[in-house]
This record gives structure tokens, C-alpha cells and sequence, in this order.
């Protein structure tokens, strides 16, 4: 009898379950191949659209976050923490996120270590997004991708106000 459980894998970072095709992930992200082969898809989407407000940073700081844990670097979980908290409660764009991420990365700054959450809080994944149309429902999709990664962390908020409140003055 074959064990189901080897033909599903699930991501640990946002609980996605998909058909194990053994992927490995590049970098260190809490994700399952699977998931991470879904993000290099959507990133294709993303990069490929060239468009002026760099939607691109908005995916990549919400799947980031989503996948935080399993070695990534403090800062980079900060610093997509920072870029969603720009995006949704000051409405930056994606260039415009950029450049605060530019601005951090110019302090000496000891980021400390965000514990992940526990995949059971995210209801949007990578996979909602890719499930979207190309074009104006999918770039939507993103957003409330980003939003609910933002509302989820929202312990961190007040932290993530007092920091760039403190380092960016
Ligand atoms: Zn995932």
C-alpha cells in the first residue's frame, strides 16, 4: 500500500499542499520545493511585467515574510516586515519600498531574529496569486496576498512603527 502522505508535500511556511515532485529550495527560505518552484513562477510574472511601480517588491516581501525561519537572515525578515508595513499602511509602491530598503541597509543596525508563524494563520498563498488571471486580478491578488501577510504579523506592527520611526527620521 502506498503512503499518500509522499505524494503531497506541504510547505512549512504557508501550508500549502501540493504533489511532491521532490523540488529543492534555492536560499534560505522555510518553503517546500514545491512552494518555492510556485514563487519563481509568480517572480517571472512579476519581473517580467517592467512596470514603474515594481510590483515585483510587494511579492517578494510577502512571500519572505510568509517564509521566514530555516536559516534566512534576520534582516531579510525585517526588511520585508518593513517593506509590507510601507506598502499597506503608508501605500508605497514597490520603487518606493526599494528605496526605504536602500536607506536601512545604509545603517549599522543589529536586527534581531522574528520567531515565524505558524502556517496555520496565512489564508493566501503563493499559489492564490498564480491562480489569478495574468494582469489586473492577479496584481490584486497580490496586494491582498501582502495585506493579509501584514495583518497576520500583527504583533510586530508597533515594533516595525517605533524602528523606522527611530532609524529613518
Ligand atoms: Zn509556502
Amino acid at each position: 500500500m502506498e503512503n499518500s502522505n509522499e505524494k503531497i508535500v506541504e510547505c512549512p511556511g504557508c501550508g500549502i499542499k501540493l504533489s511532491n515532485r521532490h523540488l529543492t529550495v534555492l536560499g534560505n527560505y522555510n518553503a517546500s520545493g514545491e512552494c518555492y518552484q510556485k514563487y519563481s513562477e509568480l517572480s517571472s510574472y512579476t519581473i517580467g511585467k517592467q512596470d514603474i511601480y515594481f510590483l515585483h517588491q510587494h511579492a517578494v516581501d510577502a512571500y519572505s515574510l510568509q517564509h521566514s525561519g530555516n536559516g534566512m537572515k534576520p534582516i531579510t525578515t525585517s526588511f520585508s516586515l518593513i517593506g509590507l508595513y510601507y506598502a499597506v499602511e503608508k501605500g508605497f509602491n514597490g520603487r518606493q519600498v526599494q528605496r526605504v530598503h536602500t536607506l536601512l541597509s545604509l545603517q549599522k543596525y543589529n536586527w534581531k531574529e522574528l520567531q515565524p508563524l505558524d502556517k496555520s494563520v496565512y489564508s493566501l498563498t503563493v499559489f492564490d496569486v498564480l491562480n489569478e488571471q495574468p494582469g489586473e486580478s492577479r496584481d490584486k491578488m497580490i496586494r491582498k496576498w501582502m495585506l493579509d501577510v501584514w495583518e497576520c504579523w500583527e504583533h510586530q506592527h508597533s515594533w516595525v512603527k517605533e524602528i523606522c520611526d527611530t532609524l529613518l527620521k
